[in-house]
C-alpha cells in the first residue's frame, strides 16, 4: 500500500511540483508569499500571532495603524516596533500618524 513515489502535482496557479505526501501546499507559492509577509518572521511569535490575528499580514496593512494602535495588541512589545519601523521604511512606508 506504501506509495512513496512522488507524484507530480499542479497547484491552482498551475506551478507543477513532486510530493510524495499529501500536503498539497505548493513550494512555488510558499516562496512567492514571503516576501510580502517576511516582516512578521522577524517578529516573536506572540508579536506576530497579534498582527495576524488583526487581520495585518502586509506591510501595506501595517501602515494603516498607528503606532500606538499597534503596542495596544495583545502580545506586542514594545520590542518589536523598531523591526516594524524598519520593515516599513524598506517599503517606502512608515505608521499612521
Ligand atoms: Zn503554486
Amino acid at each position: 500500500m506504501a506509495d512513496s513515489k512522488p507524484t507530480l502535482k499542479i497547484c491552482s496557479k498551475g506551478h507543477q511540483f513532486y510530493k510524495s505526501s499529501d500536503c498539497p501546499t505548493c513550494p512555488k507559492c510558499e516562496q512567492d508569499r514571503r516576501p510580502e509577509s517576511g516582516f512578521l518572521l522577524q517578529l516573536s511569535a506572540p508579536a506576530r500571532r497579534a498582527l495576524e490575528h488583526n487581520g495585518i499580514t502586509t506591510l501595506e496593512k501595517l501602515s494603516e495603524c498607528t503606532e500606538q494602535a499597534i503596542l495596544q495588541l495583545h502580545g506586542m512589545g514594545p520590542a518589536s516596533l523598531p523591526k516594524l519601523r524598519a520593515a516599513l521604511k524598506s517599503e517606502g512606508l512608515s505608521f499612521k500618524k
